[in-house]
């Protein structure tokens, strides 16, 4: 974990109107040392948004003033700031609208402290690659415990084994990995690697995922690499 002076070079933005919960939020955030703005309503979230420019949004789904996912659109249309949503509902339907207007994460009402601040490490370590990326040459593959991909020459391997992998395989899987750490929605995928998002595509995506977890998984009943949102969608850690 950070030391909380580390901390102190992200900027993160709450937006929720329960008192309570945004209370606890941001002194969560502000013992670990990060930096801290918030609101309470949505529009005054995208004010604070253009103003502050945070480095994460923690964005609760049911405002007063606004639907979440204007919320989402709002700030994507001019922000690739990753958006953590904080949903107290149960309907799936919500976090997969919060999810297709561009949130990466979602996170539901009552949460740990512990939780919260895993989700926010997880946002704000992709922030960071993408950053180094920017300002280094970029290097163009991606590495996690053993399992590696060479972009440039379209080449999987896991412990220095070749894995062989068919193209839809390869394009769901470089689909994934290029998003790591976002959770995917089922739609998002299927557009990216088919082209459409017709629900009789559902059952390919299913069956290409258990063929590419068979290549890439140890066991693929505890995958490692590519986490199930159960109604949702996947995410590539
Ligand atoms: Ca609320």
């Amino acid at each position: 974990m950070a030391a909380p002076s580390e901390n102190a070079r992200f900027c993160v933005l709450v937006i929720e109107d329960d008192a309570a919960v945004r209370n606890l939020m941001t002194m969560t955030l502000d013992l670990q040392g990060y930096r801290v703005e918030q609101a309470d309503r949505g529009a005054v979230g995208l004010m604070a948004a253009a103003s502050a420019r945070p480095d994460l949004v923690i964005l609760d789904l049911g405002l007063p003033d606004m639907d979440g996912s204007d919320v989402i659109r709002k700030l994507r249309s001019w922000s690739q700031v990753p958006i953590l949503v904080v949903s107290a509902r149960l309907e799936d339907s919500d976090k997969v609208a919060a999810l297709d207007a561009g949130a990466d994460d979602y996170i539901v009402k009552p949460f740990s402290v512990d939780e919260l601040l895993a989700r926010i490490r997880v946002a704000l370590r992709r922030v960071e690659r993408e950053r180094a990326s920017v300002s280094d040459t970029p290097v163009d593959c991606y590495d996690n415990d053993g399992l590696h991909i060479d972009y440039a020459a379209a080449r999987v391997t896991r412990d220095g084994e070749e894995v062989h992998l068919t193209p839809m395989e390869y394009k769901l899987l470089c689909v994934l990995a290029r998003n790591a750490g976002k959770v995917l929605t089922h739609n998002y995928i299927l557009k990216e690697v088919w082209g459409t998002a017709l629900s009789s595509d559902m059952a390919s995506l299913r069956v290409f995922m258990a063929t590419l977890r068979k290549k890439i998984e140890t066991d693929p009943s505890h995958p490692k690499y590519i986490q199930t949102h159960v109604g949702i969608g996947y995410r590539m850690s």
